[in-house]
Order: C-alpha cells, then sequence, then structure tokens
C-alpha cells in the first residue's frame, strides 16, 4: 500500500515542496494539513499535485481546539498515519506587540511548539498502529535555534532560561509573554519555539523510541530564503536576504531542494536512525548534525516536556 504522511502547514514553502515532492513518487498520501482550505488547493494545483495523491484536512495549530478536532477526524477516516511531519510555523521578527493563541499563549511558541506537542502526543497511538516498514515522527528545526552556529549567534539569541515564562502560561497576564520570563521579542519567541521543537525530538527519542519503534527526527533543511515564513519582515530585508545567503553565507536552498530534503527524512530507508538532527552539506549530502548545549539539554527537555503537557491540558 501507499505510505499515509500528515505534513502540517503544506500550502506553502517548505510543506508544499515536501508535499509535491512524495506525492510525485506515487508511494505516498499525503495529508496536508492546513488552515486555510482554499489556499492550500491552490497551492497543491498549482505545484501540479494529482487529486489522488493528496487530502487537505483542516488544521490551526494555534487552536488546541482544531487540533483536537483534527485528530478526531483523520482517526475517523481510518486511514493509517505512518509518518507524521510537523512543519508548519510562524515568525513575527517585526512585530511590537505579541499575538496570542485561542487559549492565550503566545503566538509564535504556541502555534510552533504547543500546537505541535499536542498533535503529535495525540497521534503517537496511530503512528505506533503502523505497519508501515519505517514510521516516523518528524518536528522541522533550525539553525536559528542553535547558538553553537554563525547563524544561531544573531542577536536576538535564543535563550529558554529557567522556564520561568513557560511556566507561568505564556500569557502576559500573570507570567512573560517568552519563555526566559523576558520582554516579548517576535525573532526570539520564533528561535525559542524551534529549540523546543528540537528539544522535544529527542525528548520523543528518548521516552519512545525504543518501546515504539518509531523514528522520532529534527532536520535543518537549509536556508530556504523565498518562503512565506519572511513574509512578516520589513521588505528591504526581504529584498536582500535571498542574494545574500545566496552569495555570501551560500548557505541558500530552493524551496524544491529543501522540499525534496525534507522528503528524504520522510522516507529514505537509509534515515531510519532515531533521536537525530539531520543537516545537508554543500554537496547536498546528509550528515548527523550536533545541536548546541541548550538544544541538547536533557534535563530542559523534560522540563520542557512536563510543563507543555499542563499547557495543553494533558496532565
Ligand atoms: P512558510 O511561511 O512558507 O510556511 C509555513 C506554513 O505554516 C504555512 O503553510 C502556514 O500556513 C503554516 N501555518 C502557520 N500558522 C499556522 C497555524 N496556526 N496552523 C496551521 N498552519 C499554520 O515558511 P517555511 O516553509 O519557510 O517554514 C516551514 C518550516 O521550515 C518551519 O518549521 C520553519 O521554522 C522551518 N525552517 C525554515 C527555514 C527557512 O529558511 N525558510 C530555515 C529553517 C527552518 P498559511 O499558508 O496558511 O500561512
Amino acid at each position: 500500500r501507499k505510505g499515509s504522511v500528515i505534513i502540517t502547514g503544506a500550502s506553502s514553502g517548505l510543506g508544499l515542496a515536501t508535499a509535491k515532492a512524495l506525492a510525485e513518487t506515487g508511494k505516498w498520501h499525503v495529508i496536508m494539513a492546513c488552515r486555510d482550505f482554499l489556499k492550500a488547493e491552490r497551492a497543491a494545483k498549482s505545484a501540479g499535485m494529482s487529486k489522488e495523491n493528496y487530502t487537505i484536512m483542516h488544521l490551526d495549530l494555534a487552536s488546541l481546539d482544531s487540533v483536537r478536532q483534527f485528530v478526531d477526524s483523520y482517526k475517523r477516516s481510518g486511514r493509517p498515519l505512518d509518518v507524521l511531519v510537523c512543519n508548519a510555523a510562524v515568525y513575527q521578527p517585526t512585530a511590537k506587540e505579541p499575538s496570542f493563541t485561542a487559549e492565550g499563549f503566545e503566538l509564535s511558541v504556541g502555534t510552533n511548539h504547543l500546537g505541535h506537542f499536542l498533535l503529535s502526543r495525540l497521534l503517537l497511538d496511530d503512528l505506533k498502529q503502523s505497519d508501515y516498514p519505517s514510521k516516523r515522527l518528524i518536528i522541522v528545526g533550525s539553525i536559528t535555534g542553535n547558538t553553537n552556529t554563525l547563524a544561531g549567534n544573531v542577536p536576538p539569541k535564543a535563550n529558554l532560561g529557567d522556564l520561568r515564562g513557560l511556566a507561568g502560561g505564556l500569557n502576559g497576564l500573570n507570567s512573560s509573554t517568552m519563555i526566559d520570563g523576558g520582554e516579548f521579542d517576535g525573532a526570539k519567541a520564533y528561535k525559542d519555539s524551534k529549540v523546543c521543537n528540537m528539544l522535544t525530538m529527542q525528548e520523543f527519542h528518548r521516552r519512545f523510541h525504543e518501546e515504539t519503534g518509531i523514528t522520532f527526527a529534527s532536520l535543518y533543511p537549509g536556508c530556504i530564503a523565498t518562503t512565506g515564513l519572511f513574509r512578516e519582515h520589513i521588505p528591504l530585508f526581504r529584498l536582500l536576504f535571498p542574494p545574500f545567503q545566496k552569495y555570501i553565507t551560500k548557505g541558500f536552498v530552493s524551496e524544491d531542494e529543501a522540499g525534496k530534503r525534507l522528503a528524504q527524512v520522510v522516507s529514505d530507508p537509509s534515515l531510519t536512525k532515531s533521536g537525530v538532527y539531520w543537516s545537508w552539506n554543500k554537496a547536498s549530502a546528509s550528515f548527523e548534525n550536533q545541536l548546541s548545549q541548550e538544544a541538547s539539554d536533557q534535563e530542559k527537555a523534560r522540563k520542557i516536556w512536563e510543563l507543555s503537557e499542563k499547557l495543553v491540558g494533558l496532565a
């Protein structure tokens, strides 16, 4: 049978390119989990994906009710689940004020981390039950959360501190909107959320890999300077960032190439190792990359897991 893969945020950028790459093989049915149905349908059409290779399902990660509804409808659809890709993200580098999810969490961490945390926890059993040769849970990470890299050292740097803001609910009322308890900073909130993504992948690996056989992985696909992720940045940045990445840092990858990389992490028979953060070298070969100290801190991973469970209503 065909593999079934859910990709969140498949209506643009990396998610769409990955959906396209997998659909084209004819071996995968892609469930595009998106907040904007029409946009996703148009995107799939213009990417040339054929109808029998995908299904669009509504999912708004900025609402835990929506996450629960998505999981219910998926379970009722009777489809097996072989791979889950947590890809969607918001990035608000120029926001002066925080925005919030339906439950009142700061939007970047609420969407990128907490929404995906609940989604993957609720779908873990379905992955476990899959009889597919290699079942996988992939959470897209980023270099920007890794302070052991040049890109990760551009201020404001990711820093989760002692997690006091997360413990307080990130709501701006009785707690800070930032995980470390500091002043709101949209760019930092995004980087912090990516550190949570990478720590969550490793915590999943420690808790569930042996028992379930699921491969847990994260990756940095390269700098895809052309995606919608930078839509809220100032116009001059959006103009200069792609050529800067292409000619100066040489970290630039096209959406197509990045999609092929993520598609490898989904389906390549040689990428079954669990607990790995994948990156690609200049020749586009994959390798196991090192995470920064904070992004591999086991104690922090455990604390984030437990605090997140409380916030999303699992504990
Ligand atoms: P895009 O902005 O193009 O894609 C993000 C996707 O997330 C969109 O489909 C968007 O939906 C979706 N999304 C946002 N909020 C929600 C929500 N509340 N519920 C459901 N879906 C939502 O950015 P990229 O493709 O660049 O980003 C994809 C992933 O790649 C992210 O995890 C990002 O951190 C990571 N990444 C990107 C890099 C880059 O250089 N671009 C580098 C490293 C990692 P909609 O279309 O409706 O807006």
